[in-house]
């Protein structure tokens, strides 16, 4: 038997007419499925009956469920999911009329940012769609969820397929229907899954520089050896967005590491004059790295700074950091000592 949660409507056509049914049905099996929730072929009244019989002593249709959830005090949420690669996290962060879900694409990741809490266990593999869809279409909090960002636990574009995947389903107007421009993805910058990211979606892209300045950079992101940032910066330039997506360069302000005049100005001649803005990020201290967040006045300094060269600037809120919800403090533990961890009552 085999699981159709996480197929996209385009494959959903093809197996149906692989079997020699009616293809033109898909749509409406994706409908039963994402939108409604349906989970029995049978009580799925509107499609065929040869279809409802064919696809019942060959398929299922399953979602993950959450086993945990953790709240913090200002209404973020994280919820522990078991997948085939091992625990992952996901985040729901309501602010005002924006409900935003924060995904994980992978469990653990390979790449060993020295300031990342997920990087430091290592990589324990790759999510299907199906379980990166499962960490919105099994929430409480589903029908509220109108932005989706890939920032929870993984490098998205190591796992380009499967996010491509669920990308398109949750885009898709029959399904999830959100809107390309409110769906963000997160990399450190892997070329050719960016290359097909910014040719296949309309979706955002941030980019995590940190520094603008390669030997730190390297030191900081082993991934600079591999993939440089100029690259990177380059293929955003040539792909402009357009109106209606944006690109983002994510820096985060560590203290005394790349928090100085120099760096602002590195950063400003070499971000002046590309289609982006800068976010800039409080870094949330993780037990056992040395790492510190820059102060206050020093992030202020460079939103001034980049502001005053033309460059569009905003620094980010930080959410859920007391249950370790927050960018960059993601386990897959469910950090089990914290006082507010519950099962999840669906
Ligand atoms: S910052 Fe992202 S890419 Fe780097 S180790 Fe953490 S999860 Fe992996």
């Amino acid at each position: 038997m085999v699981n159709l949660f996480g197929h996209t409507v385009e494959e959903l056509r093809a197996l149906l007419a692989g079997a020699g049914l009616d293809c033109s049905q898909a749509p409406l099996l994706a409908y039963w499925i994402y939108r409604r929730g349906e989970t029995s072929f049978s009580r799925m009244f509107s499609l065929p009956k040869a279809v409802k019989e064919y696809l019942t002593v060959r398929y299922f249709v399953e979602a993950h469920k959450p086993l945990l959830v953790q709240e913090a005090s200002d209404g973020t949420r994280k919820y522990l999911f078991g997948t085939s690669a091992g625990t992952v996290e996901a985040v729901y962060i309501p602010d005002g009329r924006r409900n935003t879900l924060c995904v994980s694409s992978q469990a653990g990741c390979r790449w060993r940012c020295r300031y990342c809490r997920t990087g430091q266990d290592g990589f324990r593999g790759n999510l299907q769609a199906g379980e990166i869809l499962s960490q919105l279409h099994s929430l409480p909090e589903r029908e509220k969820i109108d932005h989706v960002v890939f920032m929870g636990m993984g490098e998205p574009l190591e796992n380009t397929e499967e996010v491509l995947r669920a990308v398109r389903i949750l885009t898709d107007p029959r399904t999830y229907a959100l809107a390309s421009r409110h769906i963000t993805l997160s990399t450190i910058g892997l070329l050719p899954g960016l290359r097909k990211i910014l040719e296949e979606t309309k979706i955002n892209v941030t980019f995590s520089l940190h520094s603008p300045f390669s030997g730190e950079r390297a030191r900081l992101m082993p991934v600079e050896k591999k993939y440089p940032f100029r690259e990177v910066l380059a293929l955003l330039s040539s792909s402009p967005p357009g109106k209606r997506r944006r690109y983002t360069v994510a820096y985060t302000l560590f203290e005394g590491i790349n928090d100085s005049r120099a760096h602002l100005q590195a950063l400003i001649a070499l971000l002046r004059d590309l289609p982006l803005r800068v976010n800039l990020l409080h870094y949330h201290v993780v037990p056992g790295l040395p790492f510190r967040p820059a102060s206050p006045a020093r992030t202020e300094y460079f939103r001034r700074g980049l502001l005053g060269a033309g460059i569009s600037c905003t620094v980010r809120r930080s959410r859920g950091e007391e249950i370790a919800a927050a960018c960059g403090l993601l386990s897959g533990n469910g950090s089990p000592d914290s006082p507010r961890l519950s099962p999840v009552m669906l």
